[in-house]
């Protein structure tokens, strides 16, 4: 396993930084803060334009043949940033399954789109009643002739009120046993009927609540086959599973250093000559490092054909409840002032410490929550019964 790029890798992420520091400018940041929602069409369009909304497809298809390192390098940088990125996220995630399953015309009608970012989809697996448990979605889907109609609705339809289209989870066969009656559709945003009603979460992200009223919808949107919709989206969670969150870790690090080195204006040592300052940042660094190498290990088994089935949950918990532990830590080094929002200017690190804390917790609950990730690791990785 490599333990440093190689220089080629480093190269592209200096690339990557030089331009993530040219277009997220202060203002950009406060936009995307006070907004809650982790998207900006003109920074995706500038992840198009330079090659990084999908850098490991092939050229043919509008990629680069860029490697799993530099994948990876990109990706640190834009979790490092806190990029607004999910919906190009979630938008590649679907477009890489219907690369793989999708019919000729649904290819010809999508992926063309979400490779220029002119299309952009979010998910619709979770519902007000299910979340870890998602094959007991209960949102229907009736044939009807050469259409489908849509009935019931999604919790935490993230950029639900601005994508294009939502990669649906719907029953299509409620006698069948629940893994085995669910469907996969793209379904316009657009289409009458459909309705996205905003949810704010604890760290002021806005997600959505969306609802689907006899939503018509044709059957060139269904993706893979009828009632084969649990092996379509097993792509896509295995995807969201491998996640590893280290480089908010980064992140945060780098905001406690500036706070700890930054000159007192009483003209005192600055705090890092204290040592709980210094224990508690390597703390810290300590965490950082393992989430770091978690994560880089899945990248290494995807490279060498194996898959990250344990490794990857195994990422996803530690560095979350790393971060988590990290950013609490921090806010009680920092103390009271630590608390301050962004929207009080002289906030310490502009509001960061108290906006990582609240950030954190949601980590650990969404692509699939820790207690979740610990029974796969159980049950897969230790091979322990159910
Ligand atoms: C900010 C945010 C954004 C999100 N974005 C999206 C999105 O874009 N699209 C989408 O479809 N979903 C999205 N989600 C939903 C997310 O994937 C779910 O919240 C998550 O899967 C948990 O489901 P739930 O909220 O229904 O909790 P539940 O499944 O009801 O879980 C409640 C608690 O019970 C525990 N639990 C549940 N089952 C078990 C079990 N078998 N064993 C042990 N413990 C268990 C859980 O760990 C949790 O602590 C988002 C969630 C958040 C918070």
């Amino acid at each position: 396993m490599h333990f440093q790029s190689d220089a080629a890798t480093e190269a592209f992420r200096d690339g990557v930084r030089r331009h993530l520091a040219d277009v997220l400018t202060p203002d950009v940041e406060q936009r995307i803060y006070r907004s809650g929602v982790a998207h900006d069409d003109d920074f995706a369009k500038g992840l198009v334009d330079r090659g990084y909304f999908a850098p490991s497809w092939p050229a043919e298809l509008g990629g680069q043949n860029r490697n799993a390192w530099e994948e990876q390098a990109l990706n640190e940088e834009l979790m490092r940033t806190d990029a607004p990125v999910y919906l190009s996220e979630t938008t590649r995630m679907v477009a890489a399954i219907i690369r793989d399953v999708g019919t000729p015309a649904m290819k010809d009608r999508i992926l063309g789109g979400a490779m220029t970012g002119d299309i952009t989809i979010a998910l619709g697996f979770t519902e007000p009643e299910c979340g870890s448990d998602v094959a007991a979605a209960a949102t229907r889907a009736v044939r009807d002739g050469d259409e489908w109609v849509v009935n019931g609705s999604k919790m935490f339809t993230t950029n639900g009120h601005i994508a294009d289209y939502i990669f649906l989870l719907a029953r299509t066969s409620p006698d069948k046993p629940k893994h085995k009656g669910l469907t996969m559709f793209l379904v316009p945003t657009d289409s009458a009927g459909f309705e996205a009603q905003a949810v704010w979460t604890l760290s002021g992200e806005r997600t959505n609540i969306t609802f689907y009223s006899d939503v018509r919808i044709g059957d060139e949107w269904r993706v893979g086959d009828v009632d084969a919709g649990w092996q379509v989206l097993a792509l896509s969670l295995q995807d969201e599973h491998a996640s590893g969150w280290g480089p908010h870790i980064a992140r945060l690090l780098q905001h406690a250093e500036a706070w700890a080195t930054a000159a007192p204006a009483t003209g005192d040592a600055p705090r890092i000559a204290n040592p709980d300052v210094r224990r508690r940042i390597a703390r810290v660094a300590l965490e950082l490092e393992v989430a770091m190498l978690l994560q880089r290990r899945c990248v290494w088994m995807t490279e060498n054909g194996r898959a990250p089935i344990a490794e990857g949950p195994m990422s996803k918990v530690f560095s979350t409840e790393a971060l988590v532990r990290a950013s609490q830590d921090i806010v009680e080094l920092v103390g009271p002032d630590a608390v301050r929002s962004v929207f009080e200017p002289t906030a310490p690190e502009h509001g960061r410490f108290e906006h990582l804390m609240r950030f954190s917790l949601g980590t650990t609950i969404y692509a699939g929550t820790s207690e979740v990730q610990r029974t796969i690791i159980a049950q897969r990785g230790l091979g322990l019964p159910r």
